[in-house]
């Protein structure tokens, strides 16, 4: 899910140097920074800690973790907590380098703003088919590149960029890995002790069951004032609904992830207003234990070091915009190369597309694909990089006759003058009990709906999600929308069956980006068509809901009015479809499965010394919405490393044979 709003623009001409990003954007920065000042900011954007991220002169540690993502995040912090001395390599910045990016970054709606601005997001360029003539039939494709697809590098990875929707999966996701290695610790009922750690539920009743009050990722709701405030808004987020599902349930409550249905809302990982991603439990965990956790910014890592089988350390490039997915990326541009050694282990949290990347460079992976690049093989491991898998979204929107009001106030080109930012700094809005927030301080998602379609086994597989954005897929430039005058179900296939992505080395140079290509529908593992005939349902589903409305909306914008038959339809997923929940290119799996690249204690087979934990590992992408499992998957692994740490320090352990289930 993505939300915007317009006014963030960064012209591509301008962005050659960082620093000065925030001068160059459609507002200048003197603007930008008074209407900050005017509203009172400063204070709430400043960097909890300016100067610890400081590259040390230290070259060895414990461990070495890579990546400071939804999984890189919760081990690093959790190793550091544990004793253990952690260097974390970044290759971004920090989200608060400076202002604007600040404000983008912890502003709840400016997310898909986020996931286009260069500080806080890389642009990989991906393909749906190898089929060209079906490939461009996207209208989304941009020639001789692919489809964006973005992917957050900073401080906190995608998890500083993303929508925010926090939403724990279905048991039996947790279970079916369980069972696959025979490893019950990761079974749904221990999983969700993991996820009660986790969390701070800010909305919650006292007592609630299976969530947690003390976690370090808040969850919160929009502010139930906006509905009363503005019912032509909550008549189109309860279109559809009986009497008895008002109001709608809690989607995090263990009844959903048994496998209920029916409307929802969905909680945000926002404290009150503003974002919390990875960052701030970072940044916590480095004020308690300066001497544990070294952050290194700027630290592209381009190879895992080994010797006799055995992770040593990380060789990585020391500076910024050097891969080639950052949009300020400059392949003339040249840095130093450097090394550090970990004593004990090197975790790699790279995410989807560098961390198999990062293993074939280091010579871990497909022994053919690696001997075709004169890479020599540490191990071979046919796995990696195979078994990508997304979800099929598409979006159902319309024009409304009257735009929203809670947005039509909104005047994001100057915010000087905004009152949905001067709402958002001060908790006073027009008519409102204060505090209110006002529309920036959420997603902009009101309502969710988890349904079973035809196609669908146990576990219902469609979320139908109501947002007050124009969002229809990823392009260059695709946030900058205007909120509130339009009305769009995202649809998001889950439990999907296409398990035939790959990622592939385009080139030995560790800064290119790889190969991606998703192989959709008829070039996938899909053979009976089940996700895309579950889409077309869904289509048709959304469409219901908004003939409940139809006095509130002007014209069906996407697929649009055209679209009518089943073929039709078809054509146009195929077409026009996409994902943004990438995961599983090394997965974890059982001990005779050929594409396993981990045990179920995420160590990589045949490597000594290495694990990687990001959303890599998941064999299948879990539940509705992958954040939440990848920072619970990212807490396990901290449990998992320290226990075979305390196990090796006192002669124990942990069966690490090569091939372990
Ligand atoms: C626009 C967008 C919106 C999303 N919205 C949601 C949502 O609302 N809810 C949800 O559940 N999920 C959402 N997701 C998905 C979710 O954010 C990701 O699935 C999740 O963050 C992946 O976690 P990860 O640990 O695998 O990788 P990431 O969180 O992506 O972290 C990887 C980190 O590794 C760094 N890195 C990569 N290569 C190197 C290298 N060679 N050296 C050093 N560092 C490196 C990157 O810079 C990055 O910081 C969204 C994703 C996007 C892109």
């Amino acid at each position: 899910v993505l939300v915007s709003q317009g006014g963030f623009k960064v012209k591509k001409s301008d962005t050659k140097n960082p620093s000065r990003i925030a001068g160059n954007s459609a507002i200048s920065r003197r603007t930008f920074t008074r209407g900050l000042l005017a509203a009172g900011l400063t204070a709430a954007i400043k960097p909890l800690v300016p100067a610890a991220m400081a590259n040390s002169a230290k070259t060895e540690f414990d461990y070495i973790v890579v990546g400071a993502g939804a999984g890189g995040g919760p081990v690093a912090a959790r190793l550091a907590n544990a004793g253990y001395t952690v260097a974390l390599l970044e290759a971004g910045v920090d989200p608060l380098v400076d202002q604007t990016t600040g404000l983008i970054y912890q502003t709840p709606s400016f997310a898909g703003v986020a996931a286009e601005f260069p500080n806080l997001s890389w642009d990989f360029y991906v393909q749906h088919y190898s089929d060209p003539a079906q490939q461009i039939r996207d209208t989304k494709y941009v020639p001789n590149k692919g489809i964006l697809y973005p992917r957050g590098s900073t401080i906190g990875g995608s998890t500083a960029h993303d929508a925010m929707v926090f939403a724990y999966p279905h048991d039996q996701d947790w279970d079916d890995i369980a069972d696959e290695t025979g490893d019950n610790s990761w079974s749904a009922r221990r999983m969700r002790k993991i996820f009660e750690r986790l969390e701070k539920c800010e909305y919650c009743q006292p007592n609630a069951p299976g969530h947690g009050f003390d976690g370090y990722i808040p969850a919160s709701r929009f502010d139930p004032q906006i509905f009363s405030l503005y019912p032509d808004l909550q008549n189109l987020a309860y279109a559809g609904l009986r009497p008895n599902q008002i109001p709608p349930g809690d989607i995090n409550d263990p009844s959903v992830a048994r496998g209920g249905t029916g409307a929802f809302v969905t909680p945000m990982h926002v404290a009150t207003k503003v974002r919390i991603s990875m960052r701030e439990h970072l940044m916590a965990t480095q004020m308690a234990h300066p001497d544990k956790l070294t952050i290194y910014t700027g630290a592209l890592a381009t190879k895992v070091l080994t010797r006799h089988r055995r992770a040593i350390g990380v060789e990585y490039m020391e500076g910024s915009s050097l891969y080639q997915a950052d949009k300020l990326y400059d392949a003339s541009a040249t840095a130093a190369t450097k090394r550090l050694f970990a004593k004990r282990e090197v975790i790699l949290s790279a995410g989807v597309f560098n961390t198999p990347q990062l293993l074939k460079l280091s010579g871990i992976g497909p022994a053919a694909e690696l001997r075709h690049w004169g890479i020599p093989v540490v191990s071979d491991l046919p796995g990696v990089g195979r078994n990508l898998q997304d979800r099929v979204e598409i979006t159902v929107n319309t024009s409304l006759n009257k735009g929203i009001e809670l947005y039509t106030r909104c005047n994001p080109t100057d915010l000087q003058n905004d009152p949905c930012l001067f709402a958002w700094a001060t908790g006073q809005w027009q008519g409102a009990t204060p505090p209110f927030f006002g529309p920036y301080a959420n997603n902009a998602l009101y309502t969710s709906r988890v349904v079973r379609s035809r196609q669908a086994d146990a576990l219902p597989d469609l979320f139908i999600a109501g947002q007050a954005t124009a969002f229809h897929g990823f392009f260059p430039g695709f946030s900058q929308m205007t909120l509130g005058q339009t009305w769009t179900w995202l649809i998001l296939k889950v439990h999907t069956r296409n398990t035939g992505g790959t990622v592939t080395l385009h080139s030995k140079n560790p800064r290119e980006m790889p190969d991606i290509n998703f192989h959709y529908f008829d070039e996938g593992t899909d053979k009976r068509g089940e996700d895309l005939e579950a889409t077309v349902e869904a289509i048709k589903i959304a469409r219901g809901y908004n003939s409940k409305v139809s006095g509130a909306i002007k014209e069906e914008l996407f697929p649009g009015a055209d679209k009518n038959t089943d073929a039709e339809l078809r054509q146009w997923i195929k077409d026009e479809s996409w994902g943004h929940h990438a995961a599983c290119t090394a997965k974890i799996g059982g001990r005779h499965d050929p594409l396993a690249v981990l045990d179920s204690r995420f160590r990589v087979r045949g490597v000594d010394n290495l694990r990687v934990v990001d959303a890599c590992a998941l064999p299948r992408i879990p539940g509705f919405f992958p954040v939440a499992s990848i920072m619970m998957l990212g807490e396990k692994a901290g449990d998992t490393i320290v226990e075979d740490a305390e196990d090796d320090d006192h002669g124990h352990h942990h069966g690490h044979d090569h091939d372990a289930g």
